[in-house]
Formats: C-alpha cells, structure tokens, sequence
C-alpha cells in the first residue's frame, strides 16, 4: 500500500503531514511512502525523507496518480482533485460544513475522504486527534501574541524602579485551546481568570491556577460577608459577652449560617444538569463587570462545524482600558470578539484586538511532528496486516463503518457525501441558489 505526502500549496501553510520519523515506522510496517520534494519545507528535508525510506517524488501529480493513501494538511484545491484517481483515500482539514463543495467534489471523483474535524472526542480516538493536537498548539500562541502585544509586563515584578502589577488575564471558552492559553499564562505569571459555559470545565481552570469565573460564588461571598461581618451583639447578649460569656456573642443559629456548619453542596447533579439560563445571564452580567479590570481577554470558544458564538461585544471592547488587547482565536470560524479581523490586528478605543489565523502552520516542527504522529495511529486503525508469511508485512485498506471513529471521520465514500451536517450544508446552498 503507497502513502503520498504532497507538498502544501495553500498560502501560509508550512506544515507537513508526515514527517520522517513516522516515514521510518511505515516502511517498517510495510507501506511505501513518496513523498513529493520539499513536501517537508526547511524542516524535514528529501533526505531526511530518503534515509528515512520514503521515495521523493517531482511532482504532486505523481503522488496523487500512484498513492493508495493521502495525507494532507490543508483541504486540497479543484486543481488538486482533479489528479486524482478513484478509489483513493485522503486525510486532511477540510471542515466539511465550511467547504461542502470541496467535499462534493471530491465524492464526484471517488475519493474516500476522512475529516480531521469530524473526529469522535473519545478517550479511544485520542492517539488521532489532530484537533486536540492542533487545538493545543493554538492555545500555547494565542497566549504568546497575547503577551507580546500587550505594552506591560505579564508577571508582577519588582526593581529598584518600583512594583508592576501582574496583568489580568481572561480567558474564555476552557477546552485544549483554553487550557493551554490558561496555563502559559500562569507561567508568564499573569493574574488568571477563565469562563466556560460547561461545569466541569471550572475544576480543570482552576487545577491550572486560573480563578474562575462564577456568579454564584460572587453571591456566596456575598450573602457570607453579611452574615459575618454585620453581627455585632446587642442588650443582653452584648452585656453577658461583656462578661466574659463568649457564646452569647455568637450569631444565633437560626438566623446566621456559621462557618463549617453548612450543607456540602451537590456537586455532581449541577454538573451533569449543566447550569441553569438564570445562572448563565447572571454570569454574563459579571462577565461584563470584570471586563472592565482585565489587560488581555483570549476568546477560544470554537463550535465544530458551526459559527462560533460571539462572547465579546463591541461595547465589552469599549469598557476596557487603553492599551488592552483582545486575541481572538476563533477569528477564522466567525469571531468570538465582534470587532475581530481573521489575519488583522483591529485598533478600537485603544484596544488593541488581533485575529490570528492557522496558529498551528505559525509552529511548523512540532506541528507536523505532532500531526504525523495522529496520522500514524490513524493509518494503522484503517488498515490491517494481510501479509500471509510470517516476516513480511502487507498493510491494506480496511474499511469498516461500524468502527465509530471510521463512521465519523469519513465524510464521503462511494461517490456519496455521507456526512450529514455537510449534506445539509449543500442543500442550503442549492436552495440558495435555486432562490437568486
Ligand atoms: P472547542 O474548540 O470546541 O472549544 C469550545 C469551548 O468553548 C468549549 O469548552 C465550550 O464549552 C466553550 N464555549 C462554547 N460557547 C461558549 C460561551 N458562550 N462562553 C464560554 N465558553 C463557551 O473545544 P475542543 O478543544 O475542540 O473540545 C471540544 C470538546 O471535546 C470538549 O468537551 C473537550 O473536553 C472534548 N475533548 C475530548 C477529548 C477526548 O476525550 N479524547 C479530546 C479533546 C477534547
């Protein structure tokens, strides 16, 4: 079975969809890689790929005519397509939803498409999870540019100049992006906070030092600083304190929750119900307050396959200080900041708000080391050893969409589009069109 690694051609992207290192553990398992020169850019050069044991090949055109097996990083191009043959399968980003045409395409042309996007977020899929790989990467920059465009230090620090106070970071949305954005902020040394709409995402920021953000809590600490702090006892009670009887300046039990002496909360029930509309309004209505005293907000909240929902508005923007900066992650898929630019920097109000687009092409060796990695293990789950002696191997396809992550990955086979939400998206758009 031949593998092909084609060089990426979309602008700005510098990955590569295998690297030697995972040339060296095809070839040991039987398969045959060409690789198209320069596939590896700087990075992973034809002869890395050569000793290796991959053939280098001129042209793509050759990769696509020859190959049994694609990998790519980029969705490809109707030039692209066009050089391939039926029958063949490929693995790339495409986001299907986004980019339905492509996928129709590509099914028009027999190809066995898997989407990278469409993985099941399994703890069985996990080994080929280039999003969660990706996602990482992406979250690790986003906190980088954060700190390099904020015009303050990160950390508190002190010199014989004086104290700088530790910036206030915000970070929104807590999955792999989120949580490595948390985490390299509390690094940097930045005064962490974090918001996510799902409950079991509140324990995950705060193992990583972020505070969470929580309506809830605010009113706990609220209604406990009352009871507390406003006790003061009075007539009999105050004379008998006076005294020397302690007890009697103890806030009474049946109007006063004393400390240690309150309920366990239910944890468990609140996590698996989600929280409640009322809760999450009163937390966007803190949102809106703690904005004001934040230096950096990061937005990472990407919906898979959808727009992603807008968490910070323009009048958000405009209640924060002078010189703050806004990094959007989801600035591609819609915006989760309503002023942000895919692949721009936005000046408003003195807030600075950036849009940076395919983070993970911005880190290319350990991207592609990482990505080549999920590829791999992905390679071996669709195919199986039919070699009949015992010291040779002779990997082929083996395709079985009762294997969930086969049935979800594959967004087209057989000439079909077989992925629903893509399916959808192409009738919309007939439809479209059929309206004009
Ligand atoms: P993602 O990029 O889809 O991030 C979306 C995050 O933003 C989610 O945490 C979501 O709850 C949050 N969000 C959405 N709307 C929001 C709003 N209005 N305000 C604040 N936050 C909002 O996430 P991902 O990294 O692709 O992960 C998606 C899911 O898959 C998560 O539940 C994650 O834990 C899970 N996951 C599982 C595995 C595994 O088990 N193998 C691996 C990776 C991810």
């Amino acid at each position: 079975m031949k593998v092909g690694v084609p060089k990426e051609i979309a602008e700005g992207e510098h990955r590569v969809g295998i690297v030697p290192e995972t040339v060296a553990r095809l070839v040991k398992d039987g398969f045959e890689v060409l690789v198209e020169t320069g596939a590896g850019r700087d990075y992973n050069l034809d002869e890395n790929y050569e000793s290796a044991g991959a053939s280098i090949v001129g042209g793509a055109g050759e990769i696509y005519a020859e190959a049994d097996l694609i990998v790519k990083v980029a969705r490809p191009t109707e030039d692209e397509i066009g050089q391939m043959h039926e029958g063949l399968v490929l693995v790339c980003f495409i986001n299907g939803p986004q980019n339905a045409q492509v996928v129709k395409s590509l099914a028009g042309a027999g190809v066995t498409v898997f989407s990278n996007e469409a993985i099941p977020r399994t703890s069985v899929a996990q080994a080929m999870d280039a999003l969660s790989s990706m996602g990482s990467i992406a979250g690790y920059k986003t906190a980088l540019i954060a700190a390099d465009t904020l015009g303050k230090y990160v950390p508190m620090l002190s010199s014989a100049a004086g104290t700088t106070k530790a910036a206030k970071v915000m970070v929104f949305g807590v999955a792999v992006a989120g949580l490595q954005a948390i985490a390299i902020m509390n690094r940097l040394g930045g005064d962490v906070f974090a918001y996510d709409i799902r409950p079991e995402t509140k324990d995950q920021a705060q193992s990583l030092g972020a505070s969470f953000i929580d309506s809830e809590d605010e009113k706990e600490d609220d209604e406990q600083k009352e009871e507390y702090e406003e006790y003061h006892p009075t007539g009999f009670n105050k004379f008998m304190a006076s005294l020397g009887f302690y007890s009697f300046a103890e806030p009474p039990r049946d109007k006063y929750i004393v400390e240690g002496e309150e309920e366990p909360e239910e944890d468990g029930e609140e996590k698996d119900q989600g929280w409640s509309k009322e809760k999450l309004d009163e937390d966007q209505k803190l949102i809106r307050e703690r904005i004001k005293e934040m230096d950096i907000v990061i937005t990472t909240a990407l919906v898979p396959g959808r727009k992603a929902p807008q968490l910070v508005d323009r009048a958000m923007v405009e209640s924060m200080k002078p010189g703050s900066v806004v990094v959007d992650l989801a600035a591609e898929s819609g915006g989760n900041v309503e002023l942000s630019e895919p692949g721009e920097t936005v000046e408003h109000q003195q807030v600075k708000i950036v849009g940076p687009v395919n983070l993970p092409s911005a880190m290319p060796i350990h991207a592609s080391q990482l990505l080549s990695r999920n590829m791999y293990n992905f390679i071996g789950h669709i195919t199986e050893d039919r070699a009949e002696e015992k010291n040779e191997k002779e990997p082929n396809l083996a395709l079985d969409f009762e294997d969930e992550i086969m049935d979800k990955m594959c967004i087209a086979h057989d000439g079909e589009v077989r992925h629903e939400p893509t399916r959808e998206a192409l009738q919309s758009a007939s439809k479209e069109s059929e309206a004009r």
